[in-house]
């Protein structure tokens, strides 16, 4: 991903990349034989090309109950609750299945097609044995080490804490029976999504340990299943991997405590010069602003800073990589980690966006509203005036509400483009296009809303209460810096530069330094 692609973007895109796209990008219905026969050959070579293809279509076809066949017996210890599920999973895939007990006998909760035997009988029968047990019984398998000796052991366990123990359950495991291939798997699987068949979530399944002939045995259990197995290397990623499934929204908690910072930081601001500046000064209860009128304005300002910090950091990582000259060079922690939760910051400014759009919808039916106007229109009519239409203003207005509905159209279509179901639906070139130039013609049209609703209040002295400026021209700042520094990054001395250094261009290469030549993923 680009630096300068901004974060609406979905991380797990690995259909972006454009050497893997095809050139004819095909519907899912259509198959390289109906393109070939359309685009390229007369109707009869096409006929008997797509004769023999689905001969040999029919050819794979036959070997696949062949090898179902093959499928080697898997032994599951413990018949809890991710035991029997996935033990259920694995008979559907063609698997048989032995389950390790305490308690041979069979209950109907337990898979019919399973043989329960006893922790050494299921053992003998089996070279992979996937431990369905909590770690903290783990021990009563060292004294079956010795017919442990040389099988894979999977590790599917969970712990209740991040980093409960100082090692990993399955390094754990391996110590315990240190004859055994130990290989982590399937723990953030749940036992709920085998049994229901809801996998979606929860597709991926993090695969790591020693031994390679293990891991690729694991491996293929997992893809039998449906799932996709995702290698993460040796059994030191252990620990990692068990701490994933105990992890509140990682990725969401900077933008949501970022976001309730400023809502807190506007709110006592707006209160200030909106209710408190106007008691003291004209003995005015404004006090019921709290319910809409506030919450009407912090929710635009949010969204709108929290949408310009989506990309300011693209905007740093250029300026970074124009002053290095590299893109081989690491940014710094919080750069990297900023930009990966670009796309949680846009998603939580698009539902500020979105609450704005109804608190503005409701306010026609406000009481105050209605007073206001029934009052403005009294007092006209007592002094027998009528008011020209003010050219200036209605203009101002109507621009003002056209602006804001288009940012916010743009701001959904940005919003609906990052989930993952609809990026992995689109090329990488429609993916770029939608993120990074509709992204920046949102910031622009969502600043100019807030530019044109400030109108001709920018200078006037009424809009400084206290000296502090109406909360509105505060949230321009960041989206303003960001928009000029865009705007002259964009000047082709800079622009060409850049784009060199994206393209894996060096300044100086022999001066970069070696220990720290890892590409940055967010700059690829
Ligand atoms: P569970 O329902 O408590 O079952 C654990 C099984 O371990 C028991 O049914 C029992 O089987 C066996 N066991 C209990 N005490 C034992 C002892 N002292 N000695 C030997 N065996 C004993 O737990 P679970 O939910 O199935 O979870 C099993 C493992 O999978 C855990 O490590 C968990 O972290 C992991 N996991 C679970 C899920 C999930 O959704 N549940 C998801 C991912 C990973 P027998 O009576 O047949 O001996």
């Amino acid at each position: 991903m680009p630096a300068g692609l901004p974060g609406f973007v979905c991380s797990a895109s690995s259909n972006k990349n454009p050497a893997a796209a095809p050139e004819v990008p095909l519907a899912p219905s259509q198959t390289a034989s109906h393109w070939l026969g359309k685009h390229c050959l007369a109707w009869g070579d096409y006929r008997r090309l797509s004769a023999q293809m689905n001969k040999n279509s029919y050819n794979i076809m036959a070997l696949a109950p062949n090898t179902s066949n093959k499928r080697e017996t898997v032994c599951i210890f413990g018949t809890g609750d991710f035991g029997r599920a996935l033990g259920h999973k694995l008979i559907q895939s063609g698997y048989p299945v032995v389950f390790g007990s305490r308690n041979t006998q069979t209950s109907s909760l337990i898979p019919k097609d399973a043989e329960v035997l006893s922790h050494t009988e299921a053992a003998q029968k089996a070279a992979i044995i996937i431990i369905a047990i909590q770690r903290q019984h783990y021990s009563f398998l060292t004294s079956l080490a010795e017919i442990l000796h040389g099988k894979v052991l999977v590790d599917v366990s969970n712990n209740l804490k991040i980093n409960q123990y100082p090692e990993s359950n399955a390094e754990y495991l391996a110590q315990l029976v240190p004859g055994a291939k130990v290989v982590k798997a399937f723990n953030t699987v749940s036992a709920w999504a085998l049994q229901s068949g809801t996998l979606d979530a929860s597709r991926q399944v993090f695969v790591c340990g020693d031994d390679m002939e293990a891991k690729q045995m694991v491996m293929d259990i997992v893809r039998a299943l449906g799932l996709t197995p995702l290698d993460q290397g040796s059994l030191l990623a252990a620990q990692e991997i068990e701490n994933y499934p105990l992890q509140l929204f990682p990725l969401w908690k900077f933008p949501i405590l970022l976001s309730l910072g400023l809502v807190a930081f506007f709110f006592f601001y707006s209160l200030i010069r909106d209710v408190i500046y106007p008691y003291v000064y004209e003995s005015e209860d404004f006090s019921f602003f709290i319910a809409i009128s506030i919450p009407n304005q912090i929710c635009p300002i949010v969204a709108l800073i929290l949408l310009a910090l989506v990309y300011l950091p693209g905007v740093l990582a250029a300026i970074i990589q124009l002053y290095r000259g590299t893109k081989y060079s690491r940014f710094p922690d919080w750069l990297d980690k900023w930009m990966l939760c670009r796309k949680q910051l846009g998603l939580v400014a698009l539902a500020f966006a979105f609450l704005h759009v109804l608190y503005t919808l409701v306010i026609p039916i406000r009481s105050f509203m209605r007073w206001r106007t029934s009052n403005q229109i009294l007092s006209l009519a007592l002094k027998n005036e009528t008011e020209p239409l003010n050219m200036t203003n209605a203009w101002l207005s109507d621009s003002y509400l056209a602006l804001g509905i288009l940012g916010f159209s743009l701001f959904f279509l940005l919003g609906i483009t990052s989930l993952p179901s609809v990026s992995n639906n689109v090329n990488w070139r429609e993916f770029r296009f939608v993120q990074s130039k509709l992204g920046y013609l949102t910031l622009i049209l969502c600043t100019a809303h807030t530019l044109v609703y400030g109108g001709n209040r920018f200078l006037s002295p009424s809009s400084y209460r206290w000296y502090l400026p109406n909360a509105y021209m505060l949230s321009l700042i960041v989206p303003c810096i960001v928009l000029v520094v865009k705007f002259v990054l964009i000047f082709p001395c800079l622009d060409k530069p850049l784009t060199r250094i994206r393209q894996g261009w060096e300044r100086n290469p022999q001066y970069s330094d070696r220990s720290n030549y890892i590409i940055n993923k967010s700059a690829v």
